[in-house]
């Protein structure tokens, strides 16, 4: 059979979102889909899996809800689900930037860029091209030459920013991240700050990567997904891998958790890495008593 993942978000007032959520979640179940959506007064964001058919379903009711009919999607194909459980959660926002002046990005936002814009902005030497994502989702892939904000959650950046500000000053500002989310609020914040030329790629990476015209040009190593396929391609004409082995640095892509569950590090690390080191990062977390790597094998070695 023949699956959907779906990616989306929609800022949109939502009036009472825990009454919208408790009747979203009723209505996934009822459907089938499988996923993670995050409501809130802003609107929703989310992603989810599901049959062609459910998928689909899915696509049309939530456009004909009133205040959701501009929403975009943007669509893979897999053979599976690619989530285990459906959740719907309320939050203060549809992504956690928790800013204490809060931006509407209908108000304040950088500009849209199409992908084949993006890609001949990326050209221009003049410009500055950052990332709006965390460490591990930059070490993994990223558009080439673009600045890694140090920051395992987005809510970092605002204060990673201010740090680095004499980077950005006076320069035209490329942002980008997975599905263009995060750079909603981002890009108007930089504005705010006094960054005057702010641009954002318009559906996120992964919109850029299946844009006919451009095929992820430009784009280095792979593209991180919060679902179980963990990565997806984008760089269709001369792709590359950029990701490196935690321990020998050699070319990967594969990421697992550290297993030190109160460490839970991703590190990027081959099979026979994660044999040999057994699956931690570190020999503190190797060495830790409720290490899931050494209580699934049990056959502690310290040597
Ligand atoms: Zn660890």
């Amino acid at each position: 059979m023949k699956f959907q993942v779906l990616l989306y978000y929609h800022y949109t007032p939502i009036d009472d979102p825990e009454a919208f959520a408790e009747t979203h979640l009723k209505y996934c179940k009822t459907l089938g889909v499988l996923g993670r959506i995050i409501i809130s007064k802003e609107g929703i964001n989310g992603t989810l899996s599901g049959t062609i058919e459910q998928t689909e379903t899915y696509m049309k009711d939530l456009k004909a809800i009133s205040g959701f009919e501009a929403i975009s999607f943007k669509i893979d194909e897999d053979d599976q689900h690619v989530f285990h459980r459906i959740s719907v959660k309320v939050k203060n926002e549809i992504v956690n930037l928790g800013l204490d002046n809060d931006i509407n990005p209908h108000e304040l936002t950088g500009t849209y860029l199409e992908p084949i814009d993006y890609f001949e902005k990326l050209q221009d030497p003049n410009v500055v091209i950052v990332d709006a994502r965390n460490d591990y989702e930059y070490d993994l892939g990223h558009f080439r030459n673009a600045i890694k904000p140090d920051i395992k959650h987005f809510r970092e950046i605002p204060s990673w920013f201010r740090k680095h500000k004499q980077l950005f000053e006076g320069k035209t500002v490329l942002t980008y991240c997975t599905g263009g989310v995060r750079c909603e609020k981002w890009s108007g914040f930089l504005k705010r700050e006094g960054i005057e030329d702010v641009y954002q790629l318009k559906g996120g990476i992964v919109t850029y990567g299946k844009d006919p015209k451009v095929q992820g040009q430009l784009w280095e190593g792979a593209c991180y997904v919060f679902d179980s396929r963990i990565r997806v391609p984008v760089n269709r004409i001369d792709p590359v891998i950029v990701g490196k082995d935690h321990f020998t640095g050699e070319p990967c892509e594969r990421y697992i958790n550290c297993a030190n569950p109160t460490c839970n590090k991703q590190i990027l690390c081959s099979k026979e890495n994660e044999v040999k080191f057994r699956g931690s990062c570190c020999e503190a977390c190797r060495r830790h008593p409720l290490n899931r790597y050494e209580i699934r094998t049990s056959s502690r070695i310290y040597d």
